[in-house]
């Protein structure tokens, strides 16, 4: 976080200049936004691709919807009290702290209540008495108007839900179909101490698959992926074990294709993300960590260097629960063919993936402290530099070239400092190509790259550059192998 903070990655707790902030909301500084840009558009494209729709709803919804959801009743936690210095913790974080050898996963409030008094729990600051420890509701409360009750959404899912009769008139009455929804959501945490990891403002990025059941098992686009290999890990199973798709299908490991196929779609895209496949793993929820209502629910994590594993995206089966729900309150009609249809959902949160990848990106070693992102992941792709500032025209070519790869590739001019200072500052940041323009370039039309790992570099035409820095960004071809090892 430190680093984070001076490299202009993340700021917070926000706002700084008030009291130190609040803890849970954080800034995303220029670095930090154009990398939470790639991530956002790589999630986008995953989803566009498979013939998902995006949609955008409100964030402010009215009570009745989430009464209808469940969130007003079940969307809480047990907190507990401190009549002393007036502190406030989750009962089962507090719980897991004091007692890390008690397994309370599933518990219910009761359960966790009798613990609380059962064992003489006290509190952590200063060791005095707890208070009964009673549900809080995590959703921020607002009002529309004078007086109308309203929440900021604690998903973006329940809103993208609440279109089904739209979406059903759009595509044409077919069945299934898929939309996603990139967007805030906010949850009132109690005292969120992890960082970016734990925020009370966040963006997520959901994507729904609409189905009846005759198309569970009966699913076109499970070709497309079946012999993909996965990094499963069973229910309370503690190894990873790689099979194929098809393989999960037959095992019964994985229930139905259509299911099995929005794991191996989430799964494709956080590869995509740049997260090396041995640093990946898809983790199945027993049965008491699933929500009531879900019929199944895989997470996928990822391992960073320093905080171990961290889950990043979760594939729900929601059943038809909340098409349901939304029915019976709502007092439409949702039925396609005398069935509700089934929901089946990929959930992803940006922070969560952004910040992994800037974890996994820093190094130390003997020269230098540099950010390696995976390629075509940094947050600024191409540095230009003239090599010297008083040759107008290195400036004015250094420039011109500027200006025509910006367009393409998020990019910087820099002309300060000695190259080898600048080619430093581009390495702390993580910049994947430094192009430098110098004498040669004047006579034959020739610039160096400079590539961040290796720090080795070629010499290219300048009327080539467009062409050769798209196809090392685009993974296409090696550096070394794109122009004259110099
Ligand atoms: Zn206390």
């Amino acid at each position: 976080m430190d680093l984070a903070k001076r490299r202009g990655f993340i700021w917070g707790p926000s706002p700084n200049i008030y009291q130190g902030g609040v803890s849970g909301f954080y800034d995303w500084g220029p670095l930090g936004k154009l990398l939470k840009n790639k991530v956002e558009s790589l999630i986008r494209k995953g989803f566009s691709e498979q013939s998902f729709w995006e949609v955008e709803c409100p964030v402010i919804m009215p009570r009745a919807v989430w009464e209808a959801s469940g969130h007003l009743e079940g969307f809480v936690d047990l907190i507990a009290k401190c009549h002393k210095c007036d502190s406030v913790y989750r009962s089962d974080t507090l719980i897991k702290e004091q007692l890390p050898k008690l397994n309370i996963e599933g518990f219910s409030f009761d359960q966790l209540r009798e613990i609380l008094e059962k064992k003489k729990i006290k509190c952590p600051k200063c060791k005095n008495e707890l208070t009964i420890a009673e549900p809080y509701n995590l959703m921020m409360q607002t009002t529309i108007g004078l007086n109308q009750e309203a929440y900021l959404r604690p998903e973006t899912a329940t809103t993208t839900y609440l279109l089904f009769p739209e979406y059903f008139r759009f595509f044409r009455t077919k069945l299934p179909f898929g939309v996603f929804q990139i967007g805030k959501a906010f949850r009132n945490e109690i005292s969120p101490r992890q960082g970016v990891f734990r925020t009370r403002e966040f963006t997520q990025a959901e994507a729904q698959l609409f189905i009846l059941k005759e198309n569970f098992n009966n699913f076109e686009k499970y070709e497309e992926f079946k012999l993909e290999k996965l990094p499963l890990m069973k229910e309370k199973s503690k190894n990873i074990k790689l099979i194929t798709l098809d393989q999960a299908i037959k095992n019964k490991i994985i229930k139905t294709k259509s299911y099995g196929y929005l794991i191996a779609l989430a799964y494709k895209i956080v590869k995509d993300l740049g997260f090396s496949e041995k640093d990946i793993r898809i983790r199945q929820h027993s049965k008491e960590e699933l929500a009531h209502y879900a019929e199944d629910a895989w997470d996928i994590d990822v391992k960073t260097k320093n905080f171990g594993w961290f889950e990043i995206c979760g594939i729900h089966n929601r059943k038809d629960y909340d098409l349901k729900r939304h029915e019976e309150f709502s007092k439409q009609n949702f039925k396609v063919q005398e069935e509700i249809p089934t929901i089946l959902e990929i959930a992803f949160g940006l922070e969560r993936p952004t910040y992994c990848l800037l974890e996994n990106a820093f190094v130390t070693d003997k020269v230098r402290d540099w950010l390696n992102f995976p390629v075509g992941m940094a947050p600024i792709d191409i540095a230009i530099f003239p090599l010297v500032k008083v040759d107008k025209e290195l400036v004015k070519i250094s420039k011109e070239l500027f200006h025509k790869l910006d367009k393409e590739f998020i990019c910087i001019y820099d002309e300060n400092g000695s190259i080898g200072r600048r080619y430093r500052r581009m390495d702390e940041i993580g910049t994947t190509l430094c192009i430098t323009i110098d004498g040669q370039t004047l006579k034959d039309n020739t610039a160096t790259i400079r590539e961040i790992s290796t720090m080795k570099q070629i010499r290219v035409n300048v009327n080539d550059m467009a062409d050769i820095t798209r196809k090392i960004l685009n993974n296409e071809i090696k550096f070394e192998k794109a122009g004259e090892l110099i």
